[in-house]
C-alpha cells in the first residue's frame, strides 16, 4: 500500500467526462430528446453540456455535439474552441466532425461508435460513405454551380473591410 493518493491522470478525467456525456444521452431520452449527449471541456474543466434536440427543437442540426459547441462558444464568448476537448457519447457524424473542425477543437473523445448507433436505428453510415467515397451519383441532393459575374462581390467586400475580424 502506498501512503500517498495518486493524482487522476488526464485519461481518468476524460473517462469521467465520457461517463457524464453518456448520462446526458440517457437523460435526453427521458426528456424527449435523442439518445446522444456531449460536453466541451477546457483546461480540465467542463465548459458546456449538450444533448440531441433535433425533434424537440425541430432542428436537424441540433446534434449533441453541435449543441455543446454552440453553448461552449456562448460560455467562453468566442467562436474558436481551440484548446478544447469535445467529449461525446457516440462517434460524431460527418456534420459534427466538420463542425468540430471549423470550431478548431483540439481533441474528440467518444464511446459508442457508428455501428452501435446503427443498431438503435441511427444509421449515418451512408453519410460517412458519401464523404469517404465521394461518388457523385450516390448523393441524394443535387449540387450545381451557377457562374454569376457577382460571385466574388462578398469576398471583395470582405477583403476591402479594414476592421474585419479574421477567423
Ligand atoms: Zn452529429
Amino acid at each position: 500500500m502506498t501512503a500517498h493518493t495518486l493524482e487522476p491522470t488526464a485519461q481518468d478525467i476524460e473517462r469521467v467526462w465520457l461517463e457524464k456525456a453518456i448520462q446526458l444521452a440517457t437523460d435526453s431520452v427521458a426528456n424527449g430528446g435523442g439518445p446522444f449527449g456531449a460536453l466541451v471541456a477546457r483546461a480540465g474543466e467542463i465548459v458546456a453540456l449538450g444533448n440531441n434536440k433535433v425533434t424537440t427543437n425541430l432542428d436537424p442540426t441540433a446534434h449533441a455535439e453541435v449543441s455543446a459547441m454552440r453553448a461552449a462558444c456562448q460560455e467562453l464568448n468566442t467562436f474558436s474552441l481551440a484548446g478544447c476537448v469535445l467529449v461525446t457519447s457516440c462517434e460524431p457524424c460527418p456534420m459534427c466532425l466538420s463542425s468540430a473542425l471549423w470550431a478548431r477543437v483540439d481533441r474528440i473523445v467518444f464511446a459508442a461508435d457508428r455501428d452501435d448507433a446503427a443498431v438503435a436505428g441511427f444509421d449515418d453510415r451512408k453519410f460517412y460513405d458519401l464523404f469517404e467515397k465521394k461518388p457523385q451519383s450516390m448523393w441524394p441532393l443535387a449540387i450545381e454551380r451557377l457562374d454569376l459575374p457577382s460571385r466574388t462581390a462578398p469576398f471583395d467586400a470582405w477583403v476591402a473591410k479594414s476592421d474585419r475580424i479574421d477567423y
